[in-house]
């Protein structure tokens, strides 16, 4: 098609970008790259395949072959100060052998969703995510932590606290002035209100570019905490006591170029539309907690004491609930749910939400919005619900439902075998 060609021709005209770095993720969000030279790529790139047998949640090994499609849309210039000199990053599409959709590629899926909604209601699916992160002293912090039992702190700051030459503001001003050279559109960013915490924020966009867009963040981060000789983490709960790193998703609709979430006269302003949307997710609230929060270390953070939330509830202020009604206009107005932590994969957040919002059910509308529910607090009872909720089935199909939760029971049983106890399971856990 006509951007494939506009940027093969750039590729094949621009003498300093030397390499291509595809981007893609596996079935836990993990982000992969595969580099291509760039005059191999400019040749062959329609007819790319990989071994995908070593890629968690992918492949058994006796179908290891797969073949990778460029999303020329989602094409990345890499400053090269951050990145090294000449790549570009560009995500793409695992497919199977034979081309068809590769069910565990859940960017693919995410996108053929987005895709479906707009032939069929004419909707855009818009997210707009608040990301936060610590950075913590050093290049091995984490190698750091089991020896110590600490993460290091790079200050002592505070919400919106700055002073010069404070490693954090110079970690956020040099995160920002990346993002803005990647063509992200900033809006604001703060230290947050843990010592060495941050959270840098860029407008919304239509839901695949959203997903990308956190990979992307997070991939920034980090390297730019590298640079700086610190470690930048997106671990949930990485410190006892103090507030956990939430990434709270914000989500609309929109319908030739209207809000459908917008209704002046709404309860909140919401429109009929969103409130049902709302009552679909607070429904599979506990269906869907393990691909919101996909870590033993993310049952942790969720604790009101923190301004996280453990309630499935819609509320306009407390924020102890899992769905929040911001203040907003017809532009802005929408939906927060706060009950997402950054390291899970971010096409399964969109995925989960949108499909739960547009196409879940609606159970005992009259009790949802009072009831006392509260979400799982930790990864086994998230997982019992995943597994035995039909919704979840619907929602990824059998076979991609199935390896996740494997996954998910093979990370929570490694954590619990190796610190002894159940407790501390949930303290920590990487991936
Ligand atoms: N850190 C909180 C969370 O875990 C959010 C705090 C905030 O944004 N005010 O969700
Ligand atoms: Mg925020
Ligand atoms: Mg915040
Ligand atoms: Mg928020």
């Amino acid at each position: 098609d006509k951007i494939q060609e506009m940027r093969l021709k750039y590729l094949a005209d621009e003498p300093r970008i030397k390499a291509v770095t595809v981007l893609f993720s596996d079935l836990e969000g993990r982000l992969h790259m595969l580099d291509y030279d760039k005059k191999f790529l400019v040749k062959s790139s329609d007819n790319l395949t990989f071994d995908g047998s070593s890629i968690r949640g992918f492949t058994p090994q006796r179908e290891s072959d797969l073949r990778l499609a460029i999303d020329w849309g989602a094409f990345y210039w890499a400053p090269s100060d951050i990145f090294g000199p000449g790549k570009i990053l560009v995500f793409g599409e695992v497919l199977d052998k034979d081309g068809s959709q590769f069910t565990a590629d859940i960017r693919g899926v995410l996108k053929a969703y987005s895709n479906d909604q707009f032939a069929k209601n004419g909707y855009t699916l818009n997210a707009a995510n608040e990301i936060e992160g610590f950075v913590f002293q050093g290049l091995d912090a984490e190698q750091r932590y089991h020896e110590t039992g600490k993460f290091e702190y790079v200050n002592t700051g505070g919400y919106y606290h700055s002073l010069p030459g404070d490693p954090l503001r110079q970690f956020i001003d040099t995160v920002a002035e990346v993002q803005r050279a990647m063509g992200f559109q900033n809006e604001k960013d703060h230290p947050e209100v843990a010592p060495s915490q941050f959270e840098i924020n860029y407008s919304y966009g239509e839901v695949v570019a959203a997903a990308d867009t956190i990979q992307l963040y997070k991939l920034i981060c980090r390297q730019v905490a590298h640079k700086m000789g610190m470690t930048a983490s997106f671990l949930p709960k990485p410190v006892v006591g103090v507030n956990g790193n939430g990434m709270h998703t914000n989500i609309s609709v929109s319908k030739d170029g209207k809000n459908l979430f917008w209704e002046e006269r709404g309860n909140e302003n919401l429109s009929e539309f969103a409130w049902t949307f709302a009552d679909r997710i607070l429904t599979a609230g506990n269906d869907i907690c393990l691909l919101l929060n996909s870590s033993v270390n993310a049952f942790r953070r969720l604790d009101p004491h923190f301004e996280a939330p453990n309630q499935i509830k819609v509320s306009a202020t407390d924020r102890g609930s899992m769905v929040r009604v911001p203040i907003g206009n017809e532009r802005s107005s929408r939906l927060e749910v706060r009950s997402v932590a950054p390291d899970a994969n971010p096409y399964m957040v969109m995925l989960s939400v949108f499909k739960t919002g547009l196409d879940g059910k609606v159970s005992d509308v009259a009790n949802l919005r009072q009831a006392e529910r509260y979400l799982p607090d930790n990864i086994y009872d998230a997982l019992a619900d995943f597994r035995n909720a039909e919704w979840t089935s619907t929602l990824l199909g059998a076979d991609v439902k199935e390896r996740y939760a494997d996954l998910k029971q093979g990370s929570a049983d490694r954590c619990a075998r190796q610190l002894g106890t159940f407790v501390k399971a949930q303290e920590v856990q990487y991936h």
